[in-house]
């Protein structure tokens, strides 16, 4: 029988009731590796009794003290990285090494926020009147809710809960439905580091979890990462039932390759990039913009690279790219394959008919590799989320910028050149929310804040760093006096101080 994966509610792990359980397969191999509980309404609510239950108790606690259980809770990560590594990889697929460096920026989430009394100092202005002081305090919300992708089980989560937490929050995680097991490890390490029971609580499920949080009048803020789609259902219906909210969506991220661009660093930029983590990040280049001639260059430096891409299980260390993640997200990616061909764009590598020895029915694709896409295809508008690089050639920088500009998603993008005038340009006048230069990848470390533009964010609050933690507070500003002697008398009109 498959191992069954649960929630964890009131510091331990609860057994779903539902008896409504999704599969969880290890896509290296094919197999379902386990089966996760959905949750009902009611067990959902169970989760949200519990962080509100501890809400009064934690926003009472002092940072100081929030702070040292974050220290801890970070050695413990760190401790335990092995073990975490694998279980995304197991779930997942990506290579392990992938899966270290996604536990790292999200360990890199904890360390910001071990300096949470510096970040919630809040301002102070002494004699905004004559004997009046004026300051501004930022306190907790209450129960905040996190909803999250299956590409980055540990990351993603992380950009959440430890801000939202240190800030003085509880908090209700309801990760992918596809790689649990990360999240729910993570939950017992926290509770081990010294968190009290209840201020962090783990449902899994699917929809109905999910329309339980955005609806239940005791959760204050949600947070969510995942599709477009779904990022707008989520704005939609968490801010109609008065909270506030931050839901990334999608993403096509677009590099361009200025005709002076150097060759080799540029071809290696792309290939991690866009072949990374098998094409399923957010932050993945889906597009090489080629401006000018650097097309045929471009080109026939990639192809021989994408066709010796290393492919096979992740835990295997020889290996560059692991599998998709479920077989029907590959069945998605190929559909893709097919809608290009027929589109018109010149497909140079097809990976379709690879087959992993010994892993046959793992789910496997090879680096597929388009060229002469135009925007009017829907391989151009539209995510793919697999390893499928799309080259778009352009006569020149101001038509990279205008389809960059044009497209409907504005997560990342960057731009390869050696001129500093084209470079400082493109950071001006870009419509994205994160941009590298000679940087294919460009997120941001955690003490600055990750989102992206247009149909990439919806919500006025970018995720962790300063960001992260103004939408997990709420500010309150007093103004004091207090007088001495005779009092003046009552006053009609508006103060203005003196
Ligand atoms: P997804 O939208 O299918 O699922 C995300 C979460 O929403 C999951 O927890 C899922 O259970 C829940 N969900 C799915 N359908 C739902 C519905 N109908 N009602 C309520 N909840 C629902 O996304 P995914 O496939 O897990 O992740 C891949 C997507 O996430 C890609 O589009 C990728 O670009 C995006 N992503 C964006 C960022 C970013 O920072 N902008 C980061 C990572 C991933």
């Amino acid at each position: 029988m498959a191992a069954e994966i649960h929630h964890f509610i009131n510091g331990r792990i609860v057994k779903g009731g539902s008896g409504r359980f999704g599969p969880v397969y290890n896509p290296a191999t094919g197999e379902q590796a386990a089966q996760v509980a959905l949750a009902s309404a009611d067990e959902t609510r169970a989760a949200i009794d519990a962080a509100q239950r501890a809400f009064p108790a934690w926003a009472a606690t002092t940072p100081l003290r929030r702070a040292r259980i974050m220290f801890r809770f970070r050695d413990l990560l760190e401790r335990h990285a092995d073990e975490l590594v694998e279980l995304i990889t197991r779930e997942h697929g990506k290579v392990l090494s992938d899966a270290r460096g996604e536990l790292t920026r999200g360990i890199e989430v904890v360390e910001f926020v071990c300096g949470i009394p510096q970040l919630l100092k809040g301002e102070h202005s002494q004699n905004v009147g004559t004997g009046v002081d004026s300051w501004s305090i930022q306190q907790p919300l209450g129960v905040c809710a996190g909803i999250t992708p299956f590409n980055f089980p540990a990351m993603v989560p992380m950009w959440m809960f430890p801000v939202a937490i240190a800030c003085g929050n509880t908090f209700v995680l309801k990760p992918s439905e596809k790689d649990p097991s990360c999240p729910m490890r993570v939950a017992e390490l926290f509770k081990e580091a010294g968190l009290p029971d209840d201020v962090f609580n783990v449902v899994n499920g699917g929809k109905e979890a999910v329309d339980t949080l955005l609806t239940d009048e005791r959760v204050q803020a949600v947070s969510f990462v995942g599709s477009t789609p779904i990022a707008e259902y989520i704005y939609s219906t968490a801010s109609a039932h008065g909270k506030r909210v931050q839901a990334l969506g999608g993403a096509k991220n677009h590099m361009v390759v200025m005709p002076d661009a150097d060759l080799d660093q540029t071809v290696n930029a792309l290939m991690g990039a866009a072949y990374g983590s098998a094409g399923e990040r957010c932050m993945a280049i889906s597009v090489a913009v080629a401006v000018g001639g650097v097309g045929d260059r471009l080109v026939a430096a990639l192809k021989p690279r994408v066709e010796a891409l290393k492919i096979g299980p992740g835990t295997d260390s020889a290996v560059e790219m692991g599998p998709l993640v479920t077989r029907e997200h590959l069945a998605r990616v190929k559909s893709y394959i097919d809608i290009g061909e027929q589109e018109g764009a010149t497909l140079v590598v097809d990976g379709r008919t690879l087959s992993v020895a010994g892993h046959e029915q793992g789910f496997y694709l090879g680096g597929c590799l388009f060229d002469h896409v135009t925007p009017e295809m829907r391989v151009y508008q539209e995510e793919i989320f697999g390893p499928v690089l799309a080259v778009v050639r352009v006569a020149d920088f101001d038509t990279a910028v205008r389809f960059i500009n044009e497209h409907e998603y504005g997560n990342g993008t960057a731009i390869f050149t050696r001129d500093g005038d084209a470079a400082r340009q493109f950071t001006h006048d870009i419509q994205v929310g994160m941009v590298g230069v000679n940087v294919p990848i460009p997120v941001p470390m955690a003490y600055h804040s990750f989102g992206g533009w247009k149909r990439s964010l919806f919500g006025a609050h970018h995720m962790h760093g300063p960001e992260g933690v103004r939408f997990y507070t709420r500010m309150k500003t007093i103004t004091s006096r207090w007088p001495t002697g005779i009092r003046a008398g009552a006053e009609f009109v508006m103060p203005t101080m003196k």
